[in-house]
């Protein structure tokens, strides 16, 4: 579809940007589905936000992604939120309305999508069962309420600053979160991972200059459950160094291409009001990361 002076405009946020992988997965979706509208990524820097927001009403802005550092700072500048927004308390999909800019958090859905369905094809059940989380940033969020949804009875988020797992333990307190939501230090992971079903790293250990680490040794990996997933968020480098040690224990293992897929797809659902090809989008990001990999 060529760009012309009818098509609409998408795209993200955030400082730095020029490293997004969502320009390639969306454009790949719109170009398949015939759509006249394109997704760029826009540079905002920290007290660029309002300027840009304005601009964007202004120019016809349809729709866009927001990532660091906007995805909190973003919510008073919108009309609405949605439940999963406010849960998370941070948003990184906003789209029009008549009363202004909606804003909602996809990363919960994209989450959750891959453990809906693992691997064995059918809907696996997650209640009654225990997460332990590794970090208390923002992914922790979006992941602490999609066990919530998935009905997880326990959920033990592991931090390094006391204080600012107190103040995340705190931030739940008025959100309809069914879980029992705890949360500890890095010394009690040896009495914890033996409980755990579901292990999740929302820490950036792992990725770029920390690829040769893990969050957890083979030695912590050694005392989780046979039958526990072990899900990192990073999606580069595939695998990470965590999922090789998992893979190599003989746990069951997800990265998180798939949740980024999943954010997107949701997204990108919401703007354009229609199916979108989620198997365009996850082929056009596995290609993508090949390439750079080469
Ligand atoms: P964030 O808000 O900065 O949170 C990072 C968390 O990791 C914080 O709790 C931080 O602890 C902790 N942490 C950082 N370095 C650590 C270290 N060396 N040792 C122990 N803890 C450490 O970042 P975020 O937005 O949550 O993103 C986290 C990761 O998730 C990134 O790798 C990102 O790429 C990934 N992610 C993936 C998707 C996806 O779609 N797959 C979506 C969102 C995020 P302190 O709070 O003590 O600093």
């Amino acid at each position: 579809m060529p760009i012309t002076g009818t098509t609409r405009l998408l795209g993200v946020i955030g400082d730095p940007i020029a490293h997004s992988l969502s320009p390639v997965m969306h454009n790949a979706a719109l170009a398949e589905l015939g759509v006249d509208a394109v997704y760029v990524a826009f540079p905002v820097a920290v007290d660029g936000l309002e300027t840009a927001i304005a601009g964007f009403n202004v120019i016809g802005v349809q729709g866009f992604s927001v990532t660091i550092p906007h995805k909190q700072a973003i919510v008073p500048l919108l009309a609405e939120l949605t439940p999963e927004a406010q849960a998370v308390g941070a948003v990184n999909t906003v789209w029009r309305t008549e009363r202004g800019w909606a804003g909602t958090n996809t990363d919960v859905a994209g989450f959750m999508a891959p453990l809906r369905g693992l691997r064995d094809g059918g809907l696996r059940d997650w209640s009654g069962r225990t997460a332990l989380v590794l970090g208390n940033g923002g992914a922790a969020r979006a992941v602490v309420a999609g066990c919530g949804q998935l009905g997880f009875a326990v959920v033990q988020v592991v931090g390094r600053s006391v204080q600012k797992l107190a103040d995340f333990k705190q931030s739940w307190v008025t959100s309809p979160l069914p879980s029992a939501l705890t949360v500890h230090s890095w010394a009690d992971l040896p009495t914890l991972l033996p409980t755990a079903d579901l292990i999740v790293n929302t820490t950036p250990i792992g990725m770029h200059t920390t690829a040769a680490q893990s969050p957890l040794a083979a030695e912590h990996l050694a005392l989780a459950p046979d039958h526990a997933v072990v899900y990192d968020l990073i999606y580069t480098p595939r695998p990470t160094q965590m999922l090789s040690l998992a893979a190599q224990r003989g746990l069951n293992t997800l990265d998180g291409l798939e949740m980024l897929v999943q954010q997107g797809a949701v997204a990108l659902e919401l703007w354009l009001q229609q199916p979108v090809p989620v198997a365009t989008m996850r082929q056009a990001l596995e290609d993508w990361l090949a390439a750079q990999a080469t």
